[in-house]
């Protein structure tokens, strides 16, 4: 029989990074994952019909201030240049997003300078930043109503199905707002998608032959898992310690697939639907992330999904934990069993229920492998 040094349950992003550091140290890692596939919320693939690759769980851009994660991902994949830009529909008028003086001149149909428009909009603000404590306070303390009511307030309210001002400010700290024209989405140094897709930067992750993947394997289900192993469990914290502290609250996404014979749809990769008329949070148009695939991107096909946003059932999809005090509170109550578990180690979006980006989850996987996985490890082989 095969020996194991270590279980990795769930093949998403932590997963991976953890087997692959594993295997580097000698160590032969099983890595199972419930799903038929590696890559957990990140995987994508290439539809048959146009070879556009779609993200299955909702579009992934890959960026990060870290030279180290960007380091570590290169070893994997080379990435290209993409650089994302955001596009938002409000009454009938497209605008650039994040809100930037673009965004500005064009809402107030005017040809402010980046001062005159600080001015503007300093005049709509409403009260004082520090003191703001929901979405709503500090968005108008930061952009002023104006611009929070067109492009904020009911886009929020579709994405959390919560009134902004019952929402934690700090939701609200990852959309900035310039003057100048710069409208790139994102401001870190290493941006890109990698070349051959997403699937293609995993396979290669867990190439050394130490590293077993069982796919379609439920941790909680599947009988013939080895639960004796020293184990890295990136499930739902809460499903390891049977909910006894109540079910965490997650927002879950149902996507609608449109397919049209045409170049492009809506000229842009994300188009967000800043008004309540449409239900739909954004459109995302796949190929656009790749325009690199000339074959691909100038072929007469493409393919839209629109973005539902609700909240999860229990056999919904977990996408962004919502965090609510009671949430925080049942969280510390697993955080403590979590502790008690001397040869478990849990990590990732799901087992720290935590909103991490890809980045964010392999730094995170890299410095716990470092402190946590490793000793036990050692520890396992005298
Ligand atoms: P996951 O990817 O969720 O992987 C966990 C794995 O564990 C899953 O495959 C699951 O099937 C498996 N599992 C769970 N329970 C069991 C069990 N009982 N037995 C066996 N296996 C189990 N990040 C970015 O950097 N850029 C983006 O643009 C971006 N966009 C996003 C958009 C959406 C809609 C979402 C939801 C996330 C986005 N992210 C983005 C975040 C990114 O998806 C995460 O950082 C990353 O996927 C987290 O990896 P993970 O391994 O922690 O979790
Ligand atoms: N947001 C908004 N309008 C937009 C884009 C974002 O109101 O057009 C707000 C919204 O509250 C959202 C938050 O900013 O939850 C964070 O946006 P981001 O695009 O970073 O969210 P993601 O989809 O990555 O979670």
């Amino acid at each position: 029989m095969k020996k194991y040094d270590l279980l990795v349950v769930g093949a998403g992003l932590f997963g991976l990074t953890i087997s692959q550091r594993a295997a580097e140290e000698g160590y032969s890692p099983l890595v199972i994952d419930k799903r038929n596939h590696i890559g957990g919320n990140a995987y994508s693939y290439f539809d048959r019909d146009t070879g556009i690759e779609i993200h299955k769980y909702g579009a992934h851009l890959f960026h990060t201030k870290s030279e180290k994660v960007w380091k570590y991902v290169n070893r994997f994949s080379s990435f290209t240049s993409y650089r994302h830009h955001v596009f938002a529909l409000h009454e009938g008028r497209i605008y650039p997003m994040p809100i930037n003086l673009g965004t500005i001149n064009q809402y107030y149909s005017s040809a402010m300078s980046p001062e005159q428009a600080k001015k503007l909009v300093e005049s709509k603000t409403e009260g004082a930043l520090k003191d703001a404590k929901s979405l709503e306070e500090r968005a108008v303390a930061l952009i002023g109503r104006d611009l929070y009511e067109a492009f904020i307030r009911d886009y929020t309210y579709k994405q959390w199905q919560t009134d902004p001002r019952d929402l934690t400010a700090s939701i609200f700290t990852r959309l900035p707002i310039r003057f100048n024209y710069d409208a790139s989405y994102f401001t870190d140094p290493y941006q890109g998608q990698p070349k051959e897709g997403f699937c293609s930067l995993f396979g290669s992750m867990i190439q050394d032959p130490k590293i077993e993947v069982r796919l379609e394997c439920d941790y909680f289900e599947d009988s013939s898992v080895p639960k004796d192993l020293p184990t890295v469990y990136t499930g739902p914290i809460d499903r390891y310690f049977g909910y006894r502290c109540g079910v965490l609250g997650w927002r879950t996404i149902d996507f609608k697939e449109k397919r049209y014979d045409l170049e492009s749809f809506q000229g842009c990769p994300v188009l967000n639907k800043s008004d309540m008329t449409d239900p739909s949070t954004r459109s995302i148009e796949f190929k656009a992330f790749n325009p690199e695939r000339k074959e691909v991107f100038e072929s007469k096909k493409t393919v839209v999904w629109d973005e539902y946003s609700r909240f999860a059932g229990k056999d919904d999809e977990p996408y962004y934990p919502i965090g609510t005090r009671k949430d925080k509170d049942m969280l510390a109550g697993y955080e403590a069993m979590a502790k008690e578990e001397k040869k478990v180690v849990f990590g990732g979006r799901l087992g720290e229920y935590a909103y991490y980006n890809m980045d964010q989850t392999i730094a995170s996987a890299l410095e716990i492998f470092e402190k946590k996985v490793l000793p036990m490890l050692r520890n396992g082989k005298k």
